[in-house]
């Protein structure tokens, strides 16, 4: 794991410098920042999004999407931390942010959103599994190449959003394809994919009990990854394929009320196995799910920010329209957890 460069005290010294009432909430002009710029704005609060020229006219595209300023770099890996610290910002990570900096995420001395130092674990697969085990979720087996007795997806070490995934049935078709490669071996899940998006607030005690707060149920997704997703029409057509799992778009799923209680105790297990392991996760997470015919969850995946699924419903989820009575997307509570932070004086809770 990364040594953490920059400690939590550093990064209160920093917040402790801020005028409080001119918070601004920052992101890169990437992967979900329409709506977290969309919801500060509903929440009355300004934003600043870190962006290229090239990218620049998507976001001016979308007079209520876009932030309320600008803020071009060269390159998206190069997050001017001292700048945002000038700007009172607070960084929104989401799944490009983390990507694009790497390590250097570790580094910035600026306030983000969440625990820092849950990325280091939902960055590295082994990690990830000890922290899903450690809640107590049922998870696929991981095998090693000898041992391939089933369906299984390899997955390439890093790889994002599927590209590259491959499923093998034996030892022998995983050495023809992976021989050599730094990768994971993970059992087929047979089901119907289900990743709920849960926000975990430190900060109040109405709803679902999680640790010291509570967790919403914002949404849920399912994707459609190519080309597996519309293999039936590549079927149909009388062709031959061999099944890819590149993530191309999200779509909205409202599950079974009887699978509520097992979604969030998944969720609840997840912000208390976050404590003991590292420090807790406040604020957006998500799980990858599989279903199966026995209405058993099966997890492989968390992610320990925004996920690009949350994109579907900027003005609230079926969910979400149970919880409040205005629309409100993952952006939007994001914005509102900052506000009543800092209402509160507990914004230390809910950054690092
Ligand atoms: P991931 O990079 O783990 O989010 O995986 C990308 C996609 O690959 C998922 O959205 C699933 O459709 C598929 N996938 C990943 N792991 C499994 C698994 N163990 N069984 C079946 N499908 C999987």
């Amino acid at each position: 794991m990364v040594d953490m460069k920059v400690t939590k005290e550093k990064i209160q010294e920093v917040l402790a410098g801020y005028d409080k009432k001119n918070l601004r909430i920052a992101t890169i002009c990437s992967h979900t920042a329409l709506q977290i710029f969309h919801g500060a704005r509903l929440e009355g609060i300004k934003t600043i999004g870190i962006c290229t020229e090239k990218r620049r006219k998507i976001y001016e595209a979308f007079p209520l999407g876009k932030p309320d300023e600008f803020l071009m770099v060269d390159d998206l890996r190069d997050i001017p931390a001292d700048e945002l610290a000038e700007k009172n910002a607070i960084l929104v990570p989401h799944g490009s942010l983390v990507e694009y900096s790497g390590d250097r995420i570790y580094e910035l001395e600026v306030p983000m959103l969440g625990n820092r130092n849950s990325l280091a674990w939902e960055k590295d697969r082994a990690k990830m599994f000890e922290w899903m085990k450690a809640a107590g979720l049922q998870v696929p087996a991981t095998l090693s190449p000898d041992k391939i007795d089933r369906p299984c997806v390899v997955k390439l070490a890093g790889a994002k959003g599927g590209r590259g995934y491959k499923v093998v049935h034996s030892p022998e078709e995983f050495y023809e394809h992976f021989e050599g490669m730094n990768v994971t071996i993970q059992e087929y899940l047979i089901g119907v994919r289900v990743y709920p998006h849960y926000f975990y607030s430190p900060l109040s005690k109405d709803g679902y009990r999680a640790s010291e707060g509570k967790i919403e149920l914002i949404g849920i997704d399912r994707r459609f990854e190519s080309n597996i997703d519309e293999a039936y029409r590549t079927e149909k057509a009388g062709l031959t394929f061999s099944p890819s799992f590149t993530v191309v778009g999200n779509e909205l799923l409202v599950i079974r009320e009887s699978l509520l209680e097992d979604v969030f105790e998944m969720g609840k297990s997840i912000v208390e196995a976050a404590d003991r392991l590292f420090g807790g996760i406040p604020g957006p997470f998500c799980l990858e799910t599989v279903v199966d015919e026995n209405l058993q969850f099966f997890a492989f995946e968390v992610s320990a920010r925004i996920v690009a699924g949350t994109n579907i419903y900027p003005q609230g989820s079926p969910y979400t329209a149970y919880i409040y009575g205005e629309p409100m997307s993952m952006g939007r509570r994001i914005a509102r957890e900052i506000k009543l932070a800092s209402k509160e004086n507990k914004l230390a809770k809910i950054l690092y």
